[in-house]
């Protein structure tokens, strides 16, 4: 019989997964009276909001009411409405108000208990920038920490590769991104001369305190940004909370009793000890992002797929949660937000997250060797590539020396040597062709066009660098007549397959009531089990995914599964 923790187990709750969802929701309970404890899988907290752009999506909120700015649900219902219904059947009306109108309640609870410090990010709602309801400023949020906030646990959560983490958002706004990590990698390559034969590996953090490094090479810098600072928040709260936070305990089992309410969840440590903690369960884990059989199940793509997630995500809330008769709703893969990225040959993090492909001098050709979209915007690139009518799997980045000597691709900072698993290089485009195994005819053809339009700044067949967004983040402001096109013609000629890489948010996933109840094929609610984040079905937002949905929902769950836990004190809070 193995070990049982359930001194008060009607108190309890056992959440598990230590993502935005699963920190949010602790605070939330431990706040409310409940002993919460937390089990994560991996050895460092955080999940996928760790690694993430640390946008928070909220109409309406008291942050956009103190700078002036009007919003409300009613506007954003619009939105959800004029982009996500491709398949109706996959949003849920009800649940959609429920998480819009939570929202604002979520943000300004979280900021006043002081698990976040909320700032506006200048950003208009740049997947569907003219749809109705869209908002041009206000909707996105962020929050950044201090690391020393997080006392010994400091070194205990994941530091996100694909953000310079440790700087402002500001300074990526108003530099762009690639201009900013540029600059990072730089200066740390030449404190450090970092070799730089892996992404991120041996790599500082911007104002590094040289304290220990993550997996993934990077150590914690003072201020925590983007993702990690979020996530820093939430976490610093919950620590001071006395949350109990267990790492290396992995769930692999749910326990119910006689009417099939779930118990209780069974907890399996590094030394494969299977622990049981009795209470209600909230799974937090997430996406299916590394199970390949989950993959190929759901995706159906799984040799052109990857992901930029943490490896920790396999699915299992999934699994758990079938294992007690949960209905699980699927998407179809092309409305996945899933992100163009590459294999970098580096085993802590495999996939980078492709950002240079809104740079000059850079474009995307399927294995025809033609150009398919606005090829600097991950939602065209995802639509266009995995368009069910007209796919075009695998693709290419392509670029020039022009780019190699002014731009970064991943880690490697302008001129260096890419690493020949990562990078074909050619004197030719049709000698480029050949390795990528593109036609060489198409890809000539391309560039011909590509250069005539790009010295002009314009592309007349797709409008790249129309889209104000990835000429700010994207693009090189500096770059002259337009910030995201440049010529490609300057030998020797550089190519490498892109991926359609998971970012921990499938779409696909429990399918759970307004109040993160989940759900069995009845539509019955499973007593004592509920499902939030990214491991929910988001049928609060159908088929058309914005950035910053996910951890908006993440937030937002975790005050109505706890009003569900206590309704007794729901409507002071
Ligand atoms: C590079 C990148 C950029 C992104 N940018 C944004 C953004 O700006 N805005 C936005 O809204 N979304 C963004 N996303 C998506 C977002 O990060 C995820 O959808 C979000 O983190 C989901 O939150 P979560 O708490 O549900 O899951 P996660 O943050 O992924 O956390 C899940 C946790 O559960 C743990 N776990 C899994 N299985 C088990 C188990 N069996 N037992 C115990 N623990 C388990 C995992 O190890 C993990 O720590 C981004 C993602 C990436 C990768």
């Amino acid at each position: 019989m193995p070990p049982s923790i359930d001194n008060q187990p009607e108190r309890n709750i056992i959440v598990v997964g230590s993502g935005l969802a699963g920190l949010a929701m602790a605070v939330a309970a431990t706040l409310r009276g409940f002993k919460v404890t937390v089990l994560e899988k991996a050895a460092k907290v955080g999940g996928a909001a760790s690694y993430s752009g640390g946008q928070v999506w909220v109409a309406g909120s008291h942050v956009e009411e103190r700078e002036g700015i009007s919003d409300d649900a009613e506007a954003a219902a619009a939105y959800i409405r004029a982009t996500g219904y491709e398949h109706p059947e996959l949003i849920d009306e009800d649940a959609m108000y429920r998480w819009l109108e939570t929202a604002p309640r979520a943000a300004k609870y979280f900021e006043e208990v002081g698990a976040a410090q909320w700032e506006i990010i200048p950003l208009a709602d740049y997947y569907y920038p003219s749809a109705a309801g869209s908002c041009a400023k206000g909707r996105y949020l962020t929050s950044s920490c201090a690391s020393s906030r997080l006392g010994s646990w400091k070194d205990r959560i994941l530091i996100s590769p694909h953000f310079p983490v440790g700087h402002p958002y500001s300074a990526v706004m108003d530099s762009g991104h690639n201009q900013v990590e540029t600059e990072r990698r730089e200066s740390e390559s030449a404190r450090e001369e970092t070799h730089l034969s892996a992404f991120g590996a041996g790599v500082q953090g911007a104002s590094d305190s040289g304290a220990a490094a993550d997996g993934s090479g990077r150590a914690t810098p003072e201020l925590l940004t983007f993702g990690t600072g979020v996530v820093g928040g939430f976490l610093a709260k919950a620590l001071e909370l006395g949350v109990t936070i267990l790492t290396d305990q992995r769930a692999v089992r749910l326990e119910t009793d006689e009417s099939g309410r779930v118990v209780a969840v069974y907890g399996e440590g590094a030394d494969a000890t299977e622990t049981r903690f009795a209470g209600d369960v909230v799974l937090c884990t997430s996406g299916i992002d590394w199970s390949p059989e989950l993959v190929a199940k759901y995706w159906g793509i799984a040799e052109h797929a990857g992901s930029i997630a943490p490896r920790s995500l396999t699915g299992d809330g999934l699994r758990l949660a079938q294992s007690v008769g949960a209905d699980i709703i699927t998407w179809p893969v092309h409305n996945v937000p899933l992100i163009p990225g590459y294999a970098t040959g580096d085993d802590e993090v495999p996939y980078a997250y492709c950002y240079e492909h809104a740079l000059p001098h850079v474009f995307i050709v399927d294995s025809e060797g033609q150009r398919f979209c606005d090829d600097t915007q991950h939602g065209e690139i995802r639509r266009a590539a995995l368009d069910p009518d007209d796919p075009h799997l695998p693709m290419f980045l392509v670029w020039d020396e022009e780019y190699h000597s002014k731009y970064a691709l991943g880690p490697y900072i302008p001129g260096s040597t890419y690493p020949e698993n990562v990078v074909s290089s050619a004197p030719t485009l049709s000698a480029l062709a050949e390795k990528l195994r593109v036609n060489g005819d198409g890809l000539e053809r391309t560039a011909e066009e590509f250069n005539a339009g790009a010295l002009r700044g314009e592309d007349p067949r797709f409008g790249r660098g129309t889209n104000l967004k990835a000429k700010l983040w994207g693009g090189d402001p500096e770059h002259e007549p337009n910030a995201n096109l440049g010529t490609v013609a300057r030998p020797p000629f550089y190519g490498l397959t892109l991926k359609m890489c998971g970012a921990g948010i499938n779409l696909t996933g429990i399918h759970v009531d307004t109040e993160g109840r989940a759900l069995n094929e009845k539509g019955q609610v499973i007593e004592g089990l509920f499902a939030t984040g990214a491991c929910a079905a988001f049928t609060t937002s159908g088929t058309g995914y914005n950035s910053g949905y996910s951890l908006s929902r993440a937030m937002s769950m975790a005050l109505l599964v706890t009003d569900v836990l206590d309704p007794e004190t729901a409507a002071v809070v």
